[in-house]
């Protein structure tokens, strides 16, 4: 039973575990004090979730946003990375603290898990990460996740939470993710154009798509906007999650939105395998290569990449390292980890498999990537 209708998402059957994402602007009013009554009438929706025995993980925004006021900052807490740090700390446990408060009133346990962009990059970590969430939900407890952006740099963070969310609902193995956003989906242009029209269903994440996308979080507080929502579908569909848009101000959002039918569904591209689906939604890629039109051929068939269809290596990586495969056009054509290094690669490239040993003087691969440890995009 897949998800084919925003609805689903809210369905235990079609989705038994649901990752809901809030953003600052709607957490966190324009003085900058915490949105208590839009959140308590959230959390009675998520209470009501869990009473129809649907799973639910929240991605919480609004750290920054909370502790940028009570610290004093001036651009809600985003003028400089040591602000937005020093800001997070502080916002951070009052957020946690509302989440628990809440929750408890419905006789909810809140569980808080900060989370860095390597904890999901890395296998092990992801693993791991993975095995505390499930072991959450199986007891019963409402995880609420943030960036941990007190230790994060611009380097190694996610910066938004959209692409978290989605990530979090691979590791969680949900079903779906349900953005709350500050606009009832995705539009077809520029949202205040005229003539703008919402688009209710995508199939893909295509360049189309990608180019209705409009700049940065309207609201000032978030880091999202529509950009980084596309990022995070993109991850999801990879992943086989559904990930849905929705209007988040109205009171009571959920209910909200699906009663009136807005919004924006993403569909998933069906099941894959759970390592795959790690592979396709990691983000740092650390070099690519590029292939020829046979090589390209062979890939879309399902083969391993060769270093006979290689003709550049671009960028410095390792053995295991995500590397980017780059077809004759120019397009990215999957991604994989790579069995040499880009030294190696580079010696490799244009060369059959059966010279490999007498080039680098060692046992070699029969490849430059697997073909399972590789994803086509
Ligand atoms: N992690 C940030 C916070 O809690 C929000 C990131 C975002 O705006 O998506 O304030």
């Amino acid at each position: 039973m897949s998800i084919s209708a925003l609805s689903d998402l809210i369905d235990p059957a079609k989705c038994p575990r649901l990752v809901l994402k809030v953003g600052s602007a709607l957490l966190v009013g324009v003085d900058g004090a915490p949105r208590r009554d839009w959140l308590a009438a959230l959390v009675a929706e998520i209470a009501a979730a869990r009473g129809r025995g649907q799973e639910v993980l929240v991605v919480s925004s609004g750290a920054i946003a909370l502790g940028a006021r009570r610290l004093g900052m001036d651009k809600g807490g985003r003028g400089s990375l040591s602000d937005a740090q020093a800001a997070a700390s502080v916002g951070q446990i009052a957020l946690a603290g509302l989440w628990a408060e809440l929750l408890g009133q419905h006789g909810l346990i809140a569980a808080q898990i900060l989370l860095t962009l390597d904890d999901l990059e890395d296998r092990r970590r992801y693993l791991n990460a993975t095995a505390t969430l499930g072991r959450l939900l199986s007891a019963g407890a409402v995880p609420v996740i943030n960036e941990n952006d007190s230790v994060a740099t611009n380097e190694i963070r996610f910066g938004d939470n959209d692409r978290l969310a989605a990530r979090v609902a691979q590791a969680a193995e949900a079903k779906g993710v349900l953005l709350l956003s500050d606009i009832d989906g995705l539009y077809d242009r520029d949202p205040r154009a005229p003539g703008a029209q919402r688009v209710p269903l995508v199939r893909g994440v295509t360049a189309e798509i990608h180019a209705m996308a409009t700049g940065g979080s309207s609201s000032g507080l978030g880091s999202g906007g529509m950009t980084s929502k596309l990022q995070a579908a993109e991850i999801a569909e990879l992943a086989g999650i559904a990930l849905g848009i929705v209007d988040g101000r109205p009171e009571s959002p959920i209910g909200h939105a699906l009663g009136e039918g807005s919004g924006t569904l993403f569909l998933s591209r069906g099941k894959r395998r759970a390592r795959k689906a790690w592979l396709g939604g990691r983000m740092r890629v650390k070099g690519s290569v590029h292939v020829d039109a046979g090589a390209a051929k062979a890939l879309a068939r399902g083969s391993s990449l060769l270093a006979a269809g290689v003709t550049a290596v671009d960028g410095a990586f390792e053995r295991g390292d995500v590397i980017a495969v780059i077809g004759p056009a120019g397009a990215v054509l999957g991604r994989g980890l790579s069995e040499y290094d880009s030294a190696d690669c580079a010696l490799l490239l244009g060369h059959s498999s059966h010279k490999h040993a007498g080039i680098l003087g060692y046992a070699p691969r029969s490849a430059i990537i697997h073909r399972d440890q590789m994803v086509m995009l």
